[in-house]
């Protein structure tokens, strides 16, 4: 429900160039927008009114004086007029930003909107037409990279380095360089002319410094860039550097297979979505394979090779009981707040982690105080904002191991590596937990293990059966355990996930995949900081701290490494074209079909990558080979054959590849 226009928002909306000449936007009154907006059903809107209401709405948001929320935006008037009409032209443009009378100049780079999924049945589907785009120009579907990084909230710009431009109407923009002027920085002291971005503000920052002065951060994003002199409050926010220009290409990710995001959607999901200290409204979901983004293109709208996944959320006021500390298996100090149960989304809530320590102690989270819980659909609920603050109690020591806690920027930190129960256990649960072959070693065995001075992985792969019963386990559990363990060997896991189950910083599954498509596994503890920054996706200081996570667990990787897990070998993909050039098989395209003799045709296939070959699934005309195992159709040789592609048998492949 809308109860009234300001005079602010209704001279914007006074400005709205009618270029249909349908609706008098000039002449629209107060009263007739309010009742436009509060009309019970949408569905009995025409559909020029139901226009009329998204321009309007888009018009104000853009100048930072919201009318209604996202979700209403997104959810209801816009998805009406797109089930109404699918093609009407409105969907297809990028929403114009509202810079009346201001002059505008051509952007360096076009810059589109993103296509937006509620669900992931949608997500599914998305992922289908990447393969599809994959088939049709022959790119092995295993080599495709998924990146997902989180959809800020802001004020959408395009550093070119000498300027910076507002995304208008993706063609044209304003030149809005007096940002930097006035000392807006780069996220994470990069350089300028990283291309398209956000302006952003911290929200520890707003709720702390800012929330008594303005409505939203929207209207300090206008701020920034307004042509006037800048409000003090503001200068002071980007002097403190809670105020950035976020380039999309720094911003935190999560990168790996199509396989892997389909698997772990929720937690990929949750840990993008609580990843930075910004506005948040989505995660944006795109394939980085040149080839793939090349092919698939992009509407008027957006790019094919991308989506925005978002949700609807569902908020609520609730008292916090207490705050518990609780150390990670980095030593890192979380505050978990514990709440009054809440019915959110379907789910009673009882729990929410606070983002860190510092936003305990700046924001006043504690017992009694009243916090605004947000979940958005799968979706862990997160603390909003906090809207009665109370004295809060600030951990002094470890609750695992009593060490006096120390402050590392926003975090407090137990500095005890070695001795600490909590960062132990959770480091043997964590490796556990990311091989994902086994479910027998979690949090209790875990503890109970630790209890009796088991502290390394190599150790639990040391225990027997009667240990595990001197130990107080029963006989048909330690029994399961010991099944388990050798399991955890015999059944087959990707050697990325191997390695990520070590919990070095910064190395998760997307890393380590990436590092093992150029070096092996125990190549890897050799790799210089030169040498990983060599690599595309690396930067300096992420390749520094890998670099020393990867010294600190050598001794036990080489404990545990050789105890023969089943590792799948991650394809060597990007050598040097020098390299390349040698293969026996590059730059052929090969499929096979059948059923082969020599081994399974999974691991045929495999070889062929590993030499230098591309893999298809069906023969076009690209391809090189058709390798034909037993019982192969004479249609399907006819058909190649027609096509102009070699037909090999089984033996006639293996003589190829010697
Ligand atoms: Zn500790």
């Amino acid at each position: 429900m809308i109860t009234e226009i300001s005079a602010q928002q209704l001279s914007i909306i006074h400005t709205i160039n009618d270029q249909d000449n349908q609706s008098a936007f000039s002449k629209m009154q107060n009263d007739e927008i309010v009742a436009l907006f509060n009309s019970e059903d949408v569905s009995a809107l025409t559909t020029i009114e139901l226009l009329n209401l998204l321009e309007i709405a888009n018009a104000v948001y853009r100048a930072g004086y919201p009318l209604i929320d996202d979700s209403e935006y997104d959810g209801t008037y816009f998805a009406e007029l797109k089930r109404r009409e699918p093609e009407h032209p409105y969907l297809q443009t990028v929403e114009a930003e509202s810079v009346v009378d201001a002059k505008t100049v051509q952007l360096p780079q076009k810059m589109l909107s993103t296509d937006k999924a509620y669900s992931f049945n949608e997500i599914e589907k998305w992922i289908k037409r990447l393969l599809k785009a994959a088939e049709e120009i022959n790119f092995d579907a295993d080599r495709i990279e998924i990146r997902v990084t989180p959809k800020l909230d802001g004020y959408a710009a395009f550093d070119d380095g000498e300027k910076l431009y507002t995304r208008g109407d993706g063609v044209r923009g304003q030149d809005i360089t007096r940002a930097f002027k006035r000392g807006l920085q780069v996220a994470g002291n990069s350089e300028r002319g990283l291309g398209p971005g956000e302006i952003v503000i911290k929200k520890s920052y707003f709720d702390n410094q800012l929330s008594e002065h303005f409505e939203n951060s929207r209207n300090i994003q206008a701020a920034i860039i307004a042509e006037k002199k800048v409000d003090i409050h503001v200068q002071q926010a980007i002097d403190d550097g809670a105020c950035v220009f976020f380039p999309f290409s720094q911003i935190e990710n999560w990168q790996g297979s199509r396989h892997s995001l389909v698997n772990d959607f929720e937690s990929i999901c949750e840990s993008i979505w609580n990843a930075v200290d910004y506005d948040v409204d989505g995660i944006i979901i795109e394939t980085t394979a040149e080839e793939l983004k090349q092919y698939m293109g992009s509407t008027r709208h957006h790019h094919r090779w991308q989506i925005a996944f978002k949700v609807n959320e569902d908020s609520a006021e609730v008292e916090v009981l207490r705050v518990i500390p609780q150390t990670s298996r980095t030593g890192r100090v979380s505050p978990v707040a514990e709440l009054q149960p809440t019915k959110l989304s379907g789910a009673t809530i009882s729990r929410a982690t606070v983002h860190h320590y510092n936003m305990v102690k700046t924001n006043g989270v504690g017992a009694g105080a009243i916090v605004q819980l947000v979940r958005s659909g799968l979706v862990i609920p997160k603390i909003e904002k906090v809207i009665k603050s109370v004295e809060p109690d600030l951990p002094n020591e470890c609750p695992s191991c009593s060490t006096h806690l120390i402050w590392e920027s926003d975090h407090l930190i137990c500095p005890n590596k070695s001795e600490c129960p909590a960062q132990t256990e959770n480091t043997l649960i964590h490796f556990f937990k990311t091989l994902g072959n086994i479910d027998g070693f979690g949090p209790k065995v875990i503890e109970k293990l630790h209890a009796e001075g088991i502290k390394k992985i190599h150790h639990i792969y040391q225990l027997t059966q009667e240990t595990l019963v001197s130990y107080g386990f029963g006989d048909k559990t330690a029994e399961n355990l010991m099944t388990q363990l050798r399991s955890s060997r015999s059944i087959q896991i990707e050697d990325w996930r191997f390695l990520a189950a070590f919990g070095v910083t910064r190395l998760a599954g997307g890393n380590c995949e990436k590092l093992l498509q150029h070096h092996s596994l125990e190549a890897l503890f050799d790799l210089s900081v030169e040498g990983m920054v060599e690599i595309d996706g690396f930067a300096t200081l992420s390749a520094e701290a890998i670099f020393e996570g990867l010294a600190n667990v050598k001794e036990e990787f080489f404990k545990v490494y050789p105890l023969d897990f089943n590792l799948e070998i991650t394809p060597i993909v990007s050598l040097s074209s020098e390299d390349e050039d040698q293969l026996v098989l590059s730059g052929k395209n090969i499929v096979f079909t059948g059923s082969m003799t020599t081994g399974s045709r999974g691991d045929m296939e495999k070889k062929a990558k590993l030499l230098g070959a591309k893999v298809a699934k069906s023969v076009t005309g690209k391809t090189t080979y058709l390798v034909t195992g037993e019982k192969v159709g004479a249609n399907k040789i006819n058909a190649a054959t027609d096509k102009g592609v070699e037909v090999l048998t089984e033996s006639e492949y293996i003589e190829l590849i010697g």
